[in-house]
């Protein structure tokens, strides 16, 4: 098995590289028994950022379908269902009681405040996970150890640079990392992982990106993902960034917006989440990294409560507010 590269790439760098982790074995069975969605492909890494975004209409609930709708479902913290033209992307799934170091058994770490939109046992199959970055709130290994297990070699997933190896032993169909300015496309989706400004080390010691390790530490990454000209980013984890400026426009912003107390260096406050979603010309936002688990100082209902402050001088409109509710992106 190819182990993971271990060289990064400054934003600037225009060339994708490919990151293949699975053996070939595994690849070729998968070929040989699914004709579902294609593998994700890679591509040079053409800049996106003079797309713009085909006019759209968003609709809260959608009773009647449309085939090229895309549909934003937020399942808690910051875990999003992405359905877009039949394929489902799943981001950062956490779906247990619990996340953290898991101790003869028993996983240590803080306590879910709010069900999740479903379970594993209740999800629909994501064809794609697409992961932010290794820290326990984002990628849970409990709950991707029972995706791959309950739908074992028919998910793909994206994880940032110097990531992969914490899930590689699970039955995934792909499993592939993107660095900054990478691009992928998964049959008609487009990928571009993006900078953020967070932090990428996992347990204590570890290598990280952000510490002075620039080509040895776990990276962090966000996304732009785009189809039919619809733009949406997913911001996974990160502190206020200019970066997001050579993003936009988007469609929709899905942005943290919680855990800035004490960790403004990382996460960015409610505010600043929206300035960024306007760098970006955001029609709609979608706040994530809130309301679900106590990680932090502020209290659980002030991200939400500064963000609506906030959108009222926004010409930006909130989405969604509560996990379960779900946003439908539509070609006008
Ligand atoms: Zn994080
Ligand atoms: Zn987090």
């Amino acid at each position: 098995m190819k182990k993971p590269t271990t060289s990064a790439s400054p934003i600037s760098e225009t060339r994708s590289r490919r990151r293949f982790l699975h053996n070939a074995g595994l690849v070729a069975a998968a070929l040989a028994t699914e004709a579902m969605l294609p593998r994700p492909v890679w591509s040079a890494a053409g800049s996106t950022k003079d797309v713009k975004p085909s006019s759209t209409i968003l609709a809260a609930e959608c009773d009647s379908p449309h085939p090229h709708d895309i549909r934003i479902r937020w399942i808690g913290h910051s875990t999003v269902l992405l359905t877009m033209g039949g394929v489902n992307i799943l981001t950062d799934p956490v779906l247990f009681d619990r996340y953290g170091i898991n101790i003869l058994g028993v996983t240590v770490g803080p306590e879910r405040l709010v069900q999740p939109a479903f379970t594993v046992d209740t999800m629909p199959k994501p064809d794609l996970v697409l992961l932010s970055h290794a820290h326990m709130d984002h990628m849970d290994t409990a709950t991707l150890a029972a995706i791959a297990h309950k739908f074992p070699h028919s998910v793909d997933v994206i994880t940032a640079s110097r990531t992969a190896d914490i899930i590689n032993d699970y039955a995934w169909r792909s499993l592939n990392e993107m660095d900054w300015g990478d691009t992928a496309s998964v049959g008609s989706i487009r990928l571009k992982a993006l900078r953020v400004k967070h932090n990428g080390w996992r347990l204590p010691g570890e290598a990280c990106r952000a510490n002075g390790q620039p080509r040895t530490g776990r990276s962090y990454n966000g996304y732009c993902i785009e189809q039919n000209g619809i733009r949406i980013v997913f911001g996974g984890d990160t502190a206020y960034t200019r970066d997001f400026a050579d993003v936009g426009p988007v469609d929709v912003a899905i942005m943290p917006i919680g855990a800035y107390d004490p960790y403004p260096e990382t996460h960015c406050t409610p505010e600043e989440a929206l300035a960024m979603a306007t760098m970006m010309k955001a029609r709609a936002f979608v706040p994530i990294h809130h309301s679900t688990f106590k990680q932090s100082e502020e209290p659980l209902s002030e991200p939400l409560r500064r963000l609506r402050k906030a959108m009222q001088d926004s010409t930006t409109q909130l989405a969604l507010a509560s996990v379960g509710k779900t946003v439908t992106v539509r070609l006008a």
